[in-house]
Formats: C-alpha cells, sequence, structure tokens
C-alpha cells in the first residue's frame, strides 16, 4: 500500500460527543432489564471484560511497575477464585462475551489454573495477557480451558535490553514460552511497548520476526500511568512505526475487527502480522466495548478513569451486582476516562491511576 494511505484507511469516526458535552441521562435499570445489553450513554456495547488476577508481578518494567513491587496485601484484599467466577457470571449474563485474564502478571497467582477451570465453564472467548515467564507450566490447563489466544509482553529482542527494561533476566524464558505457546497451537501475540530510546531501533527486528514465524505483534504506544515518568517525547507513534516498517518491507493491510485496539498489517506473504495500539495518537475509544475488574473487585469503565465501583463488597455483602455496573457504565465517557487534552498532557498532570491497579 502507499505510505501514508494506510493511515486514510484506517481512520475511525470520531465521535460527535466530546468528553465533556453534557451526557444523555441513564436510568439504572430494575431486574426485570436483567437481558439488556450494557450500553454506556453514547450506545457503545460492552461485551468485553478485563478481569486482573493479582497487583503483583514477577517482572518490574521500568513504566508499569515500581522497582519495590507492590504491597503485600492481605489475602481478602483480592477476589477468590469462586468469586471471580461468580462476578463473571453476572456480566456473562448481561452479554459478555469475551473475557481477558491479565493483572499485575495473572501468572503468579497460585490458583490462576483453578480460575481457568471455572471460567472454562462460562460461554465465552476466554484470553490470557502475560508477561510468559510462568507460562509453559500452565500450558496443558490453558489448553484444556479450550482459551486459544495469549498475549505475551517483550519489549526487546535483545537479552541484555530486556534486563534492562524489565529488571530481570528473563529473556531466553519468555522467549522460549512463546514458542512453546505457538507449537502448542495458541495464537499468539506478542506486546511491544515502544520506548523513544530504548528500543525503537527494534522495530524491523520484531517486524521480521512477525514475517518469520506466526506470531501477530503489537507495538503499543507508551501511555501515562501514576508514577510511570511518562514523558510525550518518549512516545514513538504510529505514524512513526509505519513510516520506518514501508520502508523496508511490503506491507499489506490486514482486516480489522469491529472493536479491535490495534490496526493490524503483515509483510507480504509473512507468517504472522504486525499492527500499533496507538492510544494516545490514534485513540480507539469510539468503538470501546471493554470492562474491567481490578483484583479487588472494583470495576472500571476506562483505564483512562479514577473512577471505580466495589463490586466485590456488594457480593460479599449479599447485594445486587448489576445495579452497579450499570451505574459504572452509565457513567463512562465519550473518550480517554474524560481526561482533558491528553494531547498536550504533562507527567504531573497524570491523574491517580496505574496500570498495576486496574490491569492492563
Ligand atoms: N503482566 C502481563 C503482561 O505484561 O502482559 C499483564 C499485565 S500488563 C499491565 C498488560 C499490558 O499493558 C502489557 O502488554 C504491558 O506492556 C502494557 N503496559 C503496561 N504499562 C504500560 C504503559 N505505561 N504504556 C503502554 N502499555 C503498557
Ligand atoms: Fe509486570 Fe506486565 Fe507490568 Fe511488566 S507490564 S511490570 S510484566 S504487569
Amino acid at each position: 500500500m502507499a505510505q501514508g494511505a494506510w493511515l486514510q484507511a484506517i481512520a475511525l469516526p470520531v465521535m460527535a460527543a466530546s468528553a465533556h458535552s453534557s451526557k444523555p441521562s441513564y436510568a439504572l435499570s430494575s431486574a426485570s432489564d436483567a437481558a439488556q445489553p450494557l450500553l454506556d450513554p453514547f450506545g457503545r456495547r460492552h461485551d468485553y471484560l478485563r478481569i486482573s488476577l493479582t497487583e503483583r508481578c514477577n517482572l518490574r518494567c521500568r513504566y508499569c511497575m515500581p522497582l519495590d513491587g507492590v504491597p503485600l496485601l492481605p489475602s481478602d484484599h483480592y477476589m477468590r477464585a469462586e468469586e471471580i467466577l461468580a462476578l463473571a457470571e453476572v456480566f456473562v449474563g448481561l452479554g459478555v462475551r469475551k473475557i481477558r485474564l491479565t493483572g499485575g502478571e495473572p501468572l503468579v497467582r497460585k490458583d490462576f489454573d483453578q480460575i481457568l477451570n471455572l471460567l472454562s465453564g462460562l460461554e465465552v472467548d476466554l484470553g490470557l495477557t502475560t508477561n510468559g515467564v510462568l507460562l509453559p507450566r500452565h500450558l496443558d490447563a490453558l489448553k484444556a480451558s479450550g482459551l486459544r489466544s495469549i498475549n505475551v509482553s517483550l519489549d526487546s529482542l535483545q537479552r541484555e535490553r530486556f534486563l534492562a527494561l524489565t529488571h530481570r533476566d528473563d529473556y531466553v524464558a519468555v522467549r522460549a514460552a512463546i514458542e512453546q505457546a505457538v507449537d502448542a497451537g495458541f495464537r499468539v501475540k506478542v506486546n511491544a511497548v515502544l520506548l523513544r530510546g530504548r528500543n525503537e531501533d527494534e522495530i524491523l527486528d520484531f517486524v521480521q520476526w512477525s514475517a518469520d514465524q506466526p506470531v501477530h505483534v503489537r507495538f503499543i504506544e507508551f501511555m501515562p500511568f501514576d508514577g510511570n515518568r511518562w514523558r510525550w517525547d518518549e512516545i514513538v507513534p504510529f505514524a512513526e512505526v509505519m513510516q520506518r516498517v514501508e520502508k523496508a518491507f511490503a506491507v499489506e493491510k490486514v482486516q480489522d475487527g469491529p472493536n479491535d485496539t490495534a490496526r493490524a498489517f503483515c509483510v507480504a506473504g509473512g507468517a504472522g502480522s504486525f499492527g500499533v495500539i496507538a492510544s494516545m495518537t490514534q485513540p480507539f475509544c469510539a468503538t470501546c466495548n471493554r470492562l474491567r475488574l481490578t483484583a479487588d473487585g472494583k470495576i472500571r469503565n476506562c483505564l483512562f478513569s479514577d473512577a471505580e465501583m466495589d463490586l466485590l463488597g456488594a457480593l460479599r455483602a449479599g447485594e445486587p451486582i448489576e445495579p452497579l455496573i450499570r451505574a459504572s457504565l452509565a457513567e463512562k465517557h465519550a473518550k480517554h476516562g474524560g481526561i482533558d487534552g491528553l494531547d498536550h498532557l504533562s507527567a504531573d498532570a497524570i491523574p491517580h491511576r496505574s496500570m498495576i491497579r486496574i490491569g492492563g
């Protein structure tokens, strides 16, 4: 495709409502509306739930996790396996058809296989996002659960650099895990956060890998979170990624799904694909279908919002969950959790939200 033409080809419809327009009124449903779809005030249907299983992690990616990790919290802070199932069942009853397990690092939960086994009985498309370090020991359980899609985060194809970016020497283990997952028949996406001056010189290596192997690389624009030293000039924007790639490869567009966050492409004749999740420079809020459940059982309607409602507390108190879910949806903003001017945001204006707390 001619350089620049893809930009037009993937342009998303811009929502008429801005983050600060007055929102339509939204009445909470009664129990009789239980089968009503999960629509937000902008008519977006929500059928995808991302469940964080823990705030803890065995890596220390510099853009995500403080070097000292997160405080050890009492075990009743986190949803127990059966509570995750109970809350997931409510969402599925309201039309959720896709659930992705994430974190923190979901595989550090000792009861991960049990959680997987419980959720595998639901009528949903299950997925997992992991750093891959502990993945091989769970592949059999993942296969048995019917889960087919695994996203593995990997920001460098160089061992020394991986160590510098994550503060752990696990590059060899993660590469082996990806290979095993591909060989076992999983659809494997590789998430790489691009950071100016740290790994953008590896863009072509990642794309070459996606041409040689059936891996689906997703470059992610660096996003601002509490304390992650985010700066605009460290973002490697979508447009720049494509310019670099198109100079080196014959690139073809891959059909995106209606709610996909990545704009996907492939090298002509390649085994896999690559794409960009352009959260900062080409946001995909207009087609958002995602809700999030934090590891301590709070619903968040957007990664960029700091409002949450306590579903776990309600579950433990025997109170209804659905009104809280609908109330959360009613508060959803059109764009970026209502943050004004993301395009001129500075690090000290970043609201109190961390990826670890919310779940990536
Ligand atoms: N530990 C798992 C992993 O790394 O895949 C799951 C959780 S992690 C928070 C989910 C995804 O969020 C990862 O692909 C990670 O690279 C991405 N992520 C974390 N912080 C980010 C940031 N500041 N900007 C962009 N992506 C980020
Ligand atoms: Fe851990 Fe994933 Fe955050 Fe890296 S991105 S520190 S692997 S939770």
